[in-house]
This record gives C-alpha cells, sequence and structure tokens, in this order.
C-alpha cells in the first residue's frame, strides 16, 4: 500500500495529524497496535478529558517552562483557541472552569474520542488496527514499513507513539526504538505529573489526609519551583494535585536515596507566620487545658496536629498551658515550613505522563521534522516534552500533530 504519508500511532497527536492530512488532501495511514484508537484518551481527565486550558499563547509558553521555546511555534500555529474551535465546530461544546481547565461539556472523554474517530472516518484517513511493524526503513525517498501481512510505502512517516507512563494503554515506548533507527537520541525517559515518596515516616502514617490547599517550595539546581494545590498524604508520601505539579520539578533529580530532594510545605498559605504565632499564643493563655492539637483543630485535620505535636514533644500529649515559647516556635515553623524529603517517584507506569523521550534539539521546532532524516516527523509525547496539569499535555498532542502533518505532506 503507497501514501503520502504513514503514521505511527492513533492516540491524539496521530490520529490529529491524520485528520490535517487528509484535509489538505493527502492519502493518509494510521498503524495502531491496539484494536481501538485513543485508549489513553479514555482515561483522561478522571474520564472527563481535560482537553487543554484557557490562555493565550504566551501563558502556555510560560506554563511549558523549559519546553515552551520548542513549543512555541506548534501554539501559534493551533492554540488552545483552536482546538476549542475545531471541537465546538465539529458539534462538541465544551466549557471553562474557574481554573481555566476546559472539557467537553458532556464530561465525557469518550465523546472527544468518537468526534476524532468519525472525523478520520469521513476524511478517509484509513486506520489499520492491531498492526505489528516488523521493520522501518528508508530507501531512496521512501519510508518501507513492513508489518506481518502487508507493506506500506510513504514519502513522509510520523512517529506518534506516547510515551511509556500508562503502557497498557498501548504507550509501550516503540517510537524511541523507531527514532534510535533513524540516529537520534532518546532522554532517558522519567515519570511526571505522579506522587512522590518520601523520607519521614511519622507523615507516611497519615495516609489518606488531606488538605485543600498548601504551598510546596523548593529548588532544583538554580533555578526556584513553587507549587500550590490540595495534597494527600499516602503510605509511602503525598499525592493530589500540588504533587503532581512539583514531580514536574523533582523527577530529574530522582530517584536519590543519598540525596533526596529538599522541599518545604506550607500547610497555612492563608496565614502569615507572625500572626499565626500571636493566635496560637493567644489561644494556649485562653485554654490552657485544652490539648493543643484539638486547640488548632480549626486550622488543620486534628491527625496531622497530633503528629506534628508528636515530633515537638515525643510520646507525650501537649496541654496549650505547656507550651514553652521554643516549642510555640517549632510548630509555628513546622505549619508554615514542614520540611520533607522526596527520594524517589512512584514507578512510571502509573505516571499521566513521561518526561524524558526523543530529544527535541535533534527536531525542527518550526515543523517537527527531524534534523536527522528528512520526512521523518515527530508528534506528542514522544518526544521529550511535557506540561503541568490542566488539559496542556493534550494540547502538546494536537498542536504538535498538526504542526507534523502540515510538513508531512
Ligand atoms: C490517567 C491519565 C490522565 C490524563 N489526563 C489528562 C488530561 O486530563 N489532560 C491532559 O492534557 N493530559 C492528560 N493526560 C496526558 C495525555 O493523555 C497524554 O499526554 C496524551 O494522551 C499524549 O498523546 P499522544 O497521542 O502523544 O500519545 P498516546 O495517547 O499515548 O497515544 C499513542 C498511541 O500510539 C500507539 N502506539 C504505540 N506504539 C505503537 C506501535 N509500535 N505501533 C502502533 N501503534 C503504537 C498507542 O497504542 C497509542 O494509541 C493524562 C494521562 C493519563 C495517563
Amino acid at each position: 500500500m503507497k501514501c503520502d504519508v504513514c503514521i505511527i500511532g492513533a492516540g491524539p497527536a496521530g490520529l490529529f495529524a491524520g485528520i490535517i492530512v487528509a484535509k489538505r488532501g493527502g492519502k493518509v495511514i494510521i498503524l495502531e497496535h491496539n484494536a481501538a484508537a485513543c485508549q489513553k484518551l479514555l482515561h483522561t481527565g478522571g474520564g472527563r478529558c481535560n482537553l487543554t486550558h484557557s490562555g493565550s499563547v504566551n501563558d502556555f509558553v510560560r506554563a511549558f517552562g523549559p519546553f515552551g521555546r520548542f513549543l512555541k511555534h506548534s501554539l501559534y500555529e493551533f492554540s488552545a483557541d483552536d482546538l476549542i474551535d475545531y471541537f465546538n465546530q465539529m458539534g462538541l461544546p465544551t466549557v471553562v472552569q474557574e481554573d481555566g481547565c476546559v472539557f467537553p461539556e458532556s464530561q465525557r472523554a469518550g465523546d472527544v474520542a468518537n468526534i476524532m474517530i468519525n472525523h478520520a472516518r469521513q476524511s478517509d484517513v484509513q486506520i489499520i488496527y492491531n498492526t505489528q511493524i516488523q521493520s522501518i526503513k528508508k530507501e531512496s525517498e521512501n519510508f518501507n514499513l513492513d508489518l506481518l501481512n502487508n507493506q506500506i510505502q510513504s514519502k513522509s512517516l510520523i512517529v506518534a507513539t506516547g510515551g511509556v507512563s500508562w503502557p497498557f494503554t498501548g504507550s509501550t515506548g516503540d517510537g524511541y526504538k523507531y527514532a534510535k533507527n533513524f540516529g537520534h537520541s532518546i532522554v532517558t525517559p522519567k515519570a511526571a505529573l505522579v506522587s512522590l515518596r518520601i523520607e519521614e515516616k511519622w507523615l507516611c502514617n497519615l495516609s489518606g489526609v488531606g488538605l485543600e490547599n498548601v504551598v510546596i517550595k523548593g529548588r532544583a539546581g538554580k533555578n526556584k519551583f513553587n507549587c500550590s494545590g490540595p495534597l494527600m498524604f499516602t503510605s509511602k508520601g503525598i499525592s493530589g494535585p500540588v504533587t503532581l505539579d512539583l514531580s514536574r520539578y523533582v523527577t530529574d533529580l530522582l530517584p536519590d536515596y543519598n540525596n533526596p530532594a529538599k522541599v518545604v510545605i506550607d500547610l497555612l498559605p492563608d496565614h502569615e507566620i507572625s500572626d499565626l504565632e500571636y493566635n496560637i499564643m493567644d489561644m494556649c493563655q485562653k485554654h490552657p487545658k485544652k490539648e493543643l492539637a484539638s486547640l488548632l483543630a480549626k486550622y488543620l485535620p486534628r491527625s496531622l496536629l497530633f503528629s506534628i505535636c508528636g515530633q515537638i514533644s515525643p510520646g507525650e500529649s501537649i496541654f496549650a498551658g505547656i507550651l514553652k515559647k521554643d516549642q510555640r516556635k517549632q510548630l509555628t515553623s513546622m505549619l508554615k515550613q514542614l520540611p520533607i524529603s522526596i527520594v524517589a517517584t512512584d514507578s512510571i507506569d502509573g505516571a499521566t505522563v513521561t518526561r524524558g523521550g526523543v530529544s527535541t534539539k535533534e527536531i525542527n521546532p518550526q515543523s517537527m521534522e527531524s534534523n536527522l532524516c528528512p520526512g521523518l516527523f515527530f508528534a506528542g509525547e514522544v518526544m521529550n516534552v511535557d506540561g503541568p496539569c490542566g488539559g496542556y499535555n493534550l494540547q502538546i498532542a494536537f498542536s504538535t500533530g498538526n504542526l507534523a502533518a502540515v510538513n508531512a505532506l
């Protein structure tokens, strides 16, 4: 079979790239090793699919941090507004939450996938499912792909195979192998947007305790970071939205059990440290017979307060009236700057995205074409790009899928 563009992977990046190639009049074949397209997409946003984020291209570039520069052109060519327009025009209304996250109005990821699968079908995009690629070679101007029972010849090839997280959805890292065959380097894949393991066992005993809003600060090399949002303690460490964002900053430093990443948690970001200390002193004077943890329960869950008090005075209850000045200072400091040591991320299999992949140094940001092999393109999470929570990673898939498609034809 011959085509203008062959795409490996029918996730959001590959499927959308296929739609764009077909819309521009190209013959396109997508090879997918699963029995269906967009298997990971169905799990996104807890099944609701946070498909993008509201904001300008510059907001996106900032949110992507070190990857912003590489992604900028693709975002200009296909922005969050373009993505929202596309789905709205295809009959899928969207809603923007207060926090800027964009979801389908139906709150169903399946609707997002179906819109694209139907659009691909109507546009004569050929998708070959359950396919196993045996080899890929570039001979003269064409790519020749050997499948088990078939051969494909294409002028361009787009690799859109995703990362290695959630491998049961199909992203098994094959794209790295294909990229390496054409001389590309792979930045070691690491887990990102993932729960973190910490050293402090006394906090792990609080598994299941959640906090509505904390701020976590730290430093990775020269760069300071600051993340905020809900936090949950787990039996191995911390989880919840703030942790997922934090994981993007620390994943490159981990695992390092001898040299953990040190961060501090502000458990009460809405309270100034001086006001807090004064309030604690005042409450203790007014209620000297009350147990300290119970007295402070208006601020934080009692179980967390008991554990913190246990750190200040191991093995015994602290009553408000006997709290010494240095203990009060220590308590306030733990509430505002609780130090924790992050030793590892949870497994990459369970991570929301993969940090690492095909090095962007070898990909032209104006086209997504390989600098090493003309006609070879990359799109989506297979590349060393990742974004924070909030719809940014799907936007990467769509924007780079679009740019690769436009240039591959
Ligand atoms: C639980 C979860 C929730 C998420 N929620 C969100 C969210 O709400 N918002 C957001 O922006 N991002 C979210 N993400 C991230 C987002 O899903 C990914 O970044 C996005 O799916 C990447 O798209 P992709 O097309 O590059 O790769 P994928 O979606 O991984 O698709 C790659 C495709 O390639 C196929 N493939 C791989 N190798 C081969 C091969 N050798 N031959 C043929 N086919 C192959 C795979 O089967 C798959 O269909 C979430 C991720 C997870 C795991």
